[in-house]
């Protein structure tokens, strides 16, 4: 590129997140500058689709005069502000109210970060905090899932369970374990229901829970539908059976709700959908519709006491950010709340996703490269295999996923592939069943030109 083009200066001064930083100086970036809608636009002029609204958060899409006008009125009266010992404002007050109104169980408390991460983060250490104050600080274990994804901070990223994320960083830390990822098309065994396939998920986590010691462990994290692991949604009967074995135990129930929350699922909250009923819950992205960082931790009323009565008995909680709550993206995910309640966005989202979920089958789950296709809501992947009958994976080598995202680029989509070649739809909720439509057809132009690159 042109030595003074963004490109090369991206090049020459910009270090990428998850970036292969040889490859990305061969290949540069694509440089976005606009957005309207579910599009946004590169410095070349080009207009993409969205196909994953971002990283699974751009729930209004990429523009929106409202968010502006509450994000500029809160910086001209009051632009930072915080909320530690004995101070507050009305942002992070109204937020929380908000968020405790709409909560999918009954809510005690909400607690601010500025990211998903560190909203994970903070739930584990409300956990052990929690076992301290009620007199049993043994139970701190913390149980993930394979493939379940929480953050890469060192608590979140240790519950996180994708070895990329793991491997040369030390992790997980100690007290953190993972149990089964309940995909029944890679995990399921041969003969065995989806289920039998439920039901020995929920034996394999009581077995984990009683190999370990119920009196060690505190918690369990899952996001009611995996994303970055491949968006995974598992058997019908999996959670009731879940829970079960948790409340056997006194294990909390953390759910995340980082790209489930608000409306992705097709209610609410991914927990309604789920039938998951949270000790804690935590929620980013489309919280602020992403327009700026927040995230929340919602504690129910045990927590909450546990912690109060705490701060008498072991000190207070030492925990917290100088952005907890901060008053400008507070007022941002406000003004957020209130469109997606005067938009019904959860009424929006039941009418498209059937456009979404059975376009994807109709149109891919036949096609030669497509192993699986799978979703729920505005979430949905389509898995790319080298040999559908056997369910062969490509070799990680060939790099498929990132091939197809590349057409795909060229065709007007912006698309995101996972481990295991998982190809996600995650578009901003906004999306029209026209702008569907159009989203589908040009992946599958996209997946007819890959197979027939594959059998050059
Ligand atoms: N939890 C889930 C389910 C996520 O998908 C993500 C990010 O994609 C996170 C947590 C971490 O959020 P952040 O990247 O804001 O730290």
């Amino acid at each position: 590129p042109p030595r003074n083009s963004n490109a090369a200066r991206d090049i020459a001064n910009l270090l990428h997140p998850y970036t292969d930083a040889r490859a990305h100086a061969q290949n540069g970036p694509l440089v976005i500058t606009r957005g309207e809608g579910v599009r946004v636009f590169d410095d070349q002029g080009n207009s993409y689709i969205e196909t994953v609204a971002g990283l699974w958060c751009a729930s209004l899409g990429f523009d929106n005069a409202r968010l502006v006008e509450a994000a500029t009125k809160q910086m001209k009266q009051l632009p930072f502000y915080h909320a530690f010992t004995g101070r507050s404002h009305e942002p992070a007050i109204d937020l929380a109210e908000m968020l405790i109104e709409r909560a999918p169980v009954p809510m005690s408390k909400v607690f601010f970060c500025n990211s998903g991460s560190e909203a994970n983060d903070t739930a584990v250490k409300m956990i052990w905090y929690f076992n301290n104050a009620i007199g049993r600080p043994e139970k701190k274990k913390i149980i993930g899932r394979l493939k379940g994804y929480h953050g890469i901070t060192i608590a979140a990223g240790s519950v996180t369970g994708l070895p990329v994320n793991h491997k040369l960083f030390d992790l997980p830390i100690a007290g953190v374990l993972h149990t089964t990822t309940p995909h029944y098309y890679r995990e399921g065994r041969p003969g065995e229901t989806e289920e039998q396939f439920a039901t020995r998920c929920a034996t394999e986590l009581d077995e984990l829970i009683i190999a370990e010691g119920p009196e060690t462990v505190a918690a369990f994290f899952a996001e009611p539908v995996m994303g970055a692991g491949g968006v995974l949604v598992p058997p019908a009967t999996y959670y009731e059976k879940i829970q079960a074995v948790l409340k056997k135990h006194d294990v909390l129930f953390v759910a995340d709700e980082v790209i489930c929350g608000f409306g992705r699922t097709g209610e609410y909250w991914g927990c309604q959908s789920m039938g998951i009923q949270p000790d804690i819950l935590t929620c980013a992205k489309a919280l602020s519709a992403s327009f700026l960082p927040i995230s929340a931790v919602l504690i129910n009323d045990r927590i909450f006491q546990g912690l109060a009565d705490g701060s008498a008995s072991i000190g207070s909680f030492g925990h917290g950010f100088t952005y907890s709550g901060h008053p400008v993206p507070a007022a941002v995910a406000v003004e957020t709340l209130k469109i997606y309640d005067e938009m019904e966005i959860v009424a929006h989202v039941k009418k498209v996703a059937p456009v979404l979920q059975d376009g994807l089958r109709s149109r891919f789950a036949n096609h030669p490269l497509v192993g699986e296709v799978r979703g729920i809501g505005l979430i949905g992947a389509v898995e790319l295999v080298a040999d559908k009958a056997t369910k062969k994976a490509f070799d990680p080598a060939q790099k498929i996923g990132p091939r197809l995202t590349k057409i795909a680029e060229a065709n007007g989509l912006i698309m995101r592939a996972l481990p295991g070649d998982g190809i996600a739809f995650s578009p901003p909720l906004i999306i029209t069943a026209e702008e569907i439509v159009d989203m589908l057809d040009r992946f599958s132009k996209s997946l007819d030109e890959l197979a027939v690159q594959l059998r050059r």
